[in-house]
């Protein structure tokens, strides 16, 4: 029998638990959901007939905080897997320092055989079962997987209809017209390019030598993408669900994301050899983005895609994890043994919450931050982050996932040991 998601996430807090001093009954509560919700959804389809979708919101933890984390469309939605991501939010919002605890949910759909007008009606109905569960101060959903700004604003309009009141924090990343924050949709892609630039400054780099494959190129990929290139980084592959393109001296990124964006797969931009200067790309199949000789390679999709059976063929030198649980703890072991350096989801792919928290207080507060100001604040609070996650691995000899656990138990045991007993006496 395959382990549970969940129990596989839990194993990187019980690990990294060894190498700190968090108190057991800290330990002990991350290791069970705080609360759960599953509901049916039923749906009016275009032609008339009527299907039931099932929807799940897990609230791991509020010891830091209301829980926050996305809401994602995708076949595979379960309760487990949403229960694993909700522990993963935990720890991430712990690592960035965030006033949050960890949330995530989802519907078991695959949205692309929706049409949009059934996508709407779907996610309105799924916020009408979870009205009561979430809030401003309680729970705060946002894009993931295969949801996007359009969904999050009709999300928080139905909201508004269900609490009768105007309650925009109530979801992040929602379009700009509706208060979204802006530099929202760019935030993962870019707080993943500080990383890499932080990392660059410790190890001497020269971005124009430093060589960049990523895997997904979906919202996250598309903008860790462009800044890089833009920063002289040379991305020399690219892929997406149906195949990936490689170009050994660097892709036209901006050409690319065009193309993609007109709608066309990799696969097609690379059939058609039309895209600005790619004449001399390849198509290359998935596994052998993930095994190309470069310096950096940047899972950009979904999780799981590094595992036991290929981490022994990756050649990067460094991994930094733009998607969440792309790295199976099996394979962590074999990277760590070729000496792979592994920049953690909960670090790395952090840029995005971080962002959903500066909206959240945006509408809080009634103010709009221009694109600067948010930029400028993610940068300074990521290398904060990442340069206490780095310091603390290389003091304590840890990986830097373990460093990030670590960090993320420190504060979390702190909020636990204050709060006490408070549940023993209610
Ligand atoms: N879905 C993103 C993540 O996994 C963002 C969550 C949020 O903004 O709350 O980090």
């Amino acid at each position: 029998m395959p382990r549970r998601a969940f129990e596989r996430a839990l194993e990187r807090i019980t690990h990294a638990a060894e190498h700190s001093d968090i108190p057991d009954e800290a330990c002990q509560r991350l290791a069970h959901p705080k609360a759960a919700l599953t509901v049916s959804v039923p749906v009016r389809m275009d032609g008339g007939r009527l299907k039931l979708f099932t929807g799940h919101r897990v609230q791991h933890s509020d010891l830091l905080g209301p829980g926050k984390g996305g809401l994602r469309f995708h076949p595979d939605v379960d309760l487990d897997e949403c229960s694993a991501l909700a522990l993963w939010m935990t720890c991430k919002c712990a690592v960035m320092d965030l006033p949050y605890g960890g949330a995530k949910g989802g519907i078991e759909v695959d949205p692309r055989e929706l049409s949009m007008a059934e996508v709407e009606r779907l996610s309105r109905a799924f916020i009408r079962q979870i009205a009561d569960f979430i809030g401003p101060d309680r729970d705060i959903p946002a894009p993931d997987v295969y949801t996007n700004e359009h969904i999050m604003g009709w999300m928080m309009d139905e909201y508004g209809h269900a609490v009768r009141r105007h309650e925009p924090a109530v979801i992040t990343g929602k379009p700009l017209a509706l208060g979204g924050s802006a530099g929202r949709s760019e935030a993962t892609g870019l707080g993943g390019q500080v990383c890499i630039q932080a990392l660059a400054e410790r190890q001497d780099w020269t971005p124009e030598e430093t060589t960049v494959a990523i895997q997904g190129f979906g919202n996250a990929g598309q903008a860790v993408a462009r800044h890089l290139h833009e920063s002289g980084y040379p991305v020399v592959a690219v892929s997406d669900s149906g195949g990936a393109i490689h170009q050994a001296d660097g892709l036209d990124v901006p050409a690319v994301i065009e193309a993609k964006n007109e709608g066309r797969s990799l696969k097609e931009i690379y059939c058609t050899h039309s895209v600005g200067e790619q004449e001399n790309a390849e198509r290359i199949d998935n596994e052998a983005l993930l095994e190309l000789d470069v310096d950096v390679l940047i899972p950009a999709a979904l999780d799981d895609v590094i595992t036991e059976d290929n981490a022994e063929r990756i050649r990067a030198g460094t991994i930094v994890e733009l998607a969440n649980g792309p790295v199976t703890s099996d394979a962590d072991r074999i990277l760590e043994d070729q000496g792979t350096l592994v920049v953690p989801d909960i670090l790395a792919n952090a840029g995005g919450v971080t962002v959903s928290y500066y909206e959240w207080l945006q509408n809080r507060s009634g103010e709009r931050w221009p694109e600067r100001k948010v930029h400028k604040r993610l940068e300074k609070r990521m290398r904060r982050q990442f340069d206490r996650v780095m310091d603390l691995a290389e003091d304590r000899e840890l990986s830097p996932r373990t460093a990030a656990y670590v960090l993320a138990l420190e504060r979390l045991g702190r909020a636990a040991q204050a709060v006490g007993t408070r549940d023993l006496y209610r």
